[in-house]
């Protein structure tokens, strides 16, 4: 569904990215691990355009996006979700607007119907008492699980995840990670940068490891976890266990 070939990024004079390949089949989960500073929000990110890669080429179900095009960036956006660590709900919007807004201005769905599949949604989140609240009103995990939801209202065909339980309290981590379960198992296609090991092993179908803006290895859980082949990969693994 998705498919990188030799994507690279500089930031001034440090190579963040070095020809990166990657493909991401749809309805599959790819997991995305490594040491900080290795790449992986800046890899995410090309995927969507929030970091315009330097070369390389990018598809997405079967169609090139022209990365050095601003309008390809854009629809790509409407087709590729993403989920942040610090959630990134518009603070002025009810929850409800911020699910609504842009499958109206994106989308042209007319309001009546985002709002009836923005409570739909919702409601699947254990979250549809809270429409007509602002985001400051709910907890961390309530707001993440609103940013999925929201990404989830534009019908994309993949949703991008970076860090999403890293600035949640230990209780409400597991609420955020059942809900990505159930994506999952629906056949969301995902793309997610997490620590949670654990998420990792049960629901990935491929684990990438990253280092110093390479892939260094990639392969499902199991074999992963179990037995990593490369050197760099036991350090990490050593390192966070
Ligand atoms: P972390 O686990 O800490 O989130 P990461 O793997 O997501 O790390 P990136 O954020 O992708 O790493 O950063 C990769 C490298 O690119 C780092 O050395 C970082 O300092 C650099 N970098 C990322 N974004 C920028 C930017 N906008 N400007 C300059 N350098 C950047
Ligand atoms: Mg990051």
């Amino acid at each position: 569904l998705i498919s990188l070939r030799g994507i690279a990024k500089r930031f001034g004079a440090h190579q963040a990215l070095h020809g990166i390949d990657l493909d991401v089949e749809a309805g599959s989960v790819v997991v995305l691990i490594g040491p900080s500073g290795s790449g992986k929000s800046t890899l995410i990110r090309c995927i969507n355009g929030l970091v315009r890669p330097d070369e390389g080429t990018l598809h997405i179900a079967g169609s090139p996006v022209d990365i050095h095009h601003e309008r390809a960036w854009q629809q790509m956006r409407t087709e590729v979700g993403m989920v942040f660590q610090d959630y990134a709900l518009f603070p002025h919007l009810t929850v409800l607007r911020n699910m609504t807004i842009t499958p109206e201005r994106r989308r042209g769905v007319p309001r009546a119907k985002a709002e009836e599949e923005a409570r739909a949604l919702l409601t699947r989140v254990g979250l549809a008492h809270k429409a007509q609240d602002y985001p400051s009103a709910l907890s961390g995990g309530q707001q993440q699980r609103v940013a999925i939801v929201r990404a989830l209202a534009m019908r994309p065909k993949a949703i991008l995840f970076d860090e999403p339980t890293s600035a949640l309290d230990p209780e409400t981590i597991g609420s955020v990670l059942d809900v990505m379960k159930d994506l999952a198992r629906e056949g969301t296609t995902m793309v997610v940068v997490t620590h949670e090991m654990g998420f990792a092993r049960e629901v990935a179908d491929r684990v990438v490891f990253m280092a110093e803006g390479r892939i260094v290895e990639e392969a499902p859980p199991g074999a992963f976890f179990d037995a990593p082949r490369h050197e760099r990969t036991r350090a990490f693994l050593s390192s966070i266990r």
